[in-house]
């Protein structure tokens, strides 16, 4: 646990706020008494003698309130009236027969009435404190009063009847998704067709992307197009409760859907229970385990037949824990990526609607200008435009407008897109387009079959390769093509910028990983032949390089890092060779992304049907003895 959980628990606050009324109760509590304060020892001698009428001892506080005879002169100060001292618990005898001897008229050391009230009220307050502060810690949580005796029942909003009406014509931009979530509308709609045939439906369909791509709108759509019973519950409603209340709610969500099948139950924000169990020192966090295991024992437990589907969405698949991915659960993952020019403009289609814009302004140059926008980013866009426009009178949204908005939604606090400068998304698109043509132009890569320059986490843009067959092994050609792509990136940016950016870096990592695998596991290198250098299983708890401890020699070592760098070189020459013989075809793609910014595995091979191709590599030539160095990294020259 650290400091921050602490302090964001309410176990933190509820003990801070004890811990203050223990200080500031008795204070408050303790009248101080009265007059002016004198040592114990004054205060004794005037009792002794005589100088004053009355005496009354307050035992819990270990004070006597004096009241004077007549004013007394002291150290050049005079007491009159009232006058108290305080005495220590050792002396409290003395104290007591001093004033029972001095015989005084109105001696009492009986406690006055009020303070016994005022000594009840102070073991009391903290109690009523802590109940009311109780009271209301709950209330809270839950979202209200009357829900105070209803911990273990599930928060699922349900949807029937009067759900508000979304149709898949609502969510735009989002083609693939849309085409996968059709097919569950069916099974919803139609089970028997797909029982009939012995087909399993499925259980469990996971939406992911980052927030605002619509994922809670396709959720939604689903269901109104189903027409079954829809119940809303987010990952947060679960965990905010107490131990063991995540569980019965789930439990209770999947009793009711169960009456009221055919029903789609939606968790939003699954990251929030799902996250990988027993993460993190110190045991993770219980309750949420205790959930996540009660949602795998319900989707495990109902019968495929029961016309339930769960659909979750998540902005984070990574931290989720593996067990809700395997077959039977969600096993169905839907991405639901942020719109591409085309999806864009389809989604402020969709918004536009009852927004009039002045005749020169129309959605297609709304989406030029907002790479990288979510739906709900471009939702927020033109609300915003709205606004401006109804805020300063006119009756039809304009560019200035818009323009503004775009501003606004940007720098909003949820930003989380960015639009990239004009000379960095140019960059960018070459740096992209380097690496296709680079794979296009070389032998032994798989096809390219997209291309983007949306950014996306914290890349600027990326490009796909996926080989047609699944494959098991991978040949020393493939390797070096694979380096030469890695490479071809950078290359563009040098070729066509004449300054490269530090978007390779990540390019120029797996490039130097490959090749000194090649060199150090795959015994590709014929200078150091074929043998594993370095041990090879990472200890997490060691550095780097600690773990691949070096069992060879400095000299050998020096010629594995030769023969690395000489197969980088090696492929930012063909790289080089590549995107120079094909600028023409560069500068095409290059132009293209800038303008779709998208482009599929149809579209790049049109632009790639003229690519000139890179020679075939020498081949590796087998020989009896190789020139295996062991000891002299130049060949045996003693004195080199
Ligand atoms: P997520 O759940 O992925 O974070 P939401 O579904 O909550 O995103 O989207 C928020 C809002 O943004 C939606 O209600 C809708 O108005 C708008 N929106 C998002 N994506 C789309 C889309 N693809 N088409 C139309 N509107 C969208
Ligand atoms: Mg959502
Ligand atoms: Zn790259």
């Amino acid at each position: 646990m650290n400091f921050k959980k602490i302090i964001s628990g309410p176990l933190f606050w509820i003990l801070l706020v004890l811990l203050g009324l223990v200080i500031v109760v008795p204070l408050l509590l303790t009248s101080s008494g009265t007059g002016q304060r004198v040592d114990t020892n004054i205060g004794m001698e005037l009792i002794e003698q005589g100088e004053v009428t009355e005496a009354r001892i307050d035992d819990g506080d270990s004070r006597v309130d004096l009241t004077l005879e007549e004013p007394f002169e002291l150290d050049g100060r005079t007491l009159e009236g009232a006058v108290h001292f305080h005495f220590s618990q050792a002396r409290a005898e003395t104290v007591a027969e001093t004033i029972a001897q001095a015989d005084l008229e109105g001696y009492t050391d009986e406690p006055e009435q009020s303070n016994w009230f005022l000594s009840m009220l102070g073991f009391m307050i903290p109690f009523l404190l802590i109940a009311i502060l109780f009271i209301w810690l709950i209330t809270r949580m839950s979202g209200g009063g009357s829900r105070v005796m209803q911990f273990g029942k599930s928060k699922a909003k349900m949807f029937d009847k009067d759900m508000p009406q979304v149709t898949f014509a609502d969510v735009a931009g989002a083609d693939e998704a849309v085409e996968e979530l059709q097919e569950i509308r069916e099974f919803l709609a139609e089970p028997q067709k797909f029982q009939r045939l012995g087909a399993k439906i499925p259980k469990g369909v996971l939406l992911y992307g980052p927030p605002g791509t619509g994922k809670t709108l396709l959720a939604k759509a689903v269901a109104g197009e189903a027409g079954g019973s829809f119940y809303s519950i987010s990952g947060s409603d679960f965990v905010e409760m107490f131990v063991g209340v995540g569980a019965s709610r789930v439990r209770d969500l999947f009793k009711q859907a169960k009456e009221n099948a055919p029903a789609i139950i939606f968790v939003d924000e699954i990251d929030a229970v799902g996250r990988q169990r027993g993460a993190g020192v110190g045991g993770g966090n219980d309750e949420r385990e205790q959930t996540l295991n009660q949602l795998l024992v319900e989707m495990d437990g109902f019968d495929p037949n029961s016309n339930i589907i769960v659909i979750a969405a998540t902005n984070r698949p990574d931290v989720l824990d593996p067990a809700l991915l395997r077959p039977g659960r969600f096993d169905r993952q839907i991405p639901v990526e942020a719109p591409d020019f085309a999806g864009r403009k389809a989604i402020l289609e969709v918004h536009s609607k009852g927004k009039p814009m002045v005749d020169d302004l129309d959605v297609e140059q709304i989406a030029r200008k907002t790479p990288g926008f979510t739906g709900a980013d471009l939702a927020n866009v033109l609300n915003e435009a709205a606004l401006l426009t109804a805020r300063s009178n006119a009756d039809l949204i304009d560019d200035r407008a818009v323009d503004e908005a775009i501003d606004r939604v940007m720098a909003g606090p949820q930003k989380r897109t960015r639009l990239m400068k004009d000379h960095e998304r140019r960059v960018t698109a070459y740096h992209e387009g380097g690496h296709a043509l680079v794979a296009a132009a070389l032998n032994y890569s798989a096809p390219v079959t997209k291309i983007t320059i949306l950014p996306r986490g914290r890349a600027l843009g990326y490009t796909m390769v996926v080989p047609e067959d699944d494959k098991y092994s991978t040949t020393r050609n493939e390797l070096l093509d694979q380096i030469a792509y890695a490479m071809g990136g950078r290359v563009a940016e040098e070729i066509v910028f004449h300054d490269p950016s530090t978007g390779a870096a990540n390019d120029i990592q797996k490039a130097t990983d490959t090749a000194r695998k090649m060199v150090t596991e795959y015994g590709m290198s014929a200078k150091v032949g074929s043998v594993k250098l370095g041990s090879g299983d990472t200890n997490p708890f060691l550095g780097k390089e600690m773990a691949t401890g070096k069992e060879y020699s400095e000299q050998l070592a020096a010629v594995v890092d030769q023969e690395v760098r000489a197969i980088i070189e090696e492929a930012h020459d063909e790289a080089y060779w590549a995107l120079t013989e094909n600028r023409d075809i560069l500068d095409t793609l290059a132009e293209e992304l800038l303008r779709r910014e998208t482009l599929g595995a149809k579209e790049v091979a049109e632009i790639f049907a003229q690519v000139r191709k890179r020679p075939r590599r020498e081949v590796w030539e087998s020989s009896p003895r190789r020139p295996i160095v062991t000891e002299d990294p130049l060949g045996g020259d003693p004195d080199a």
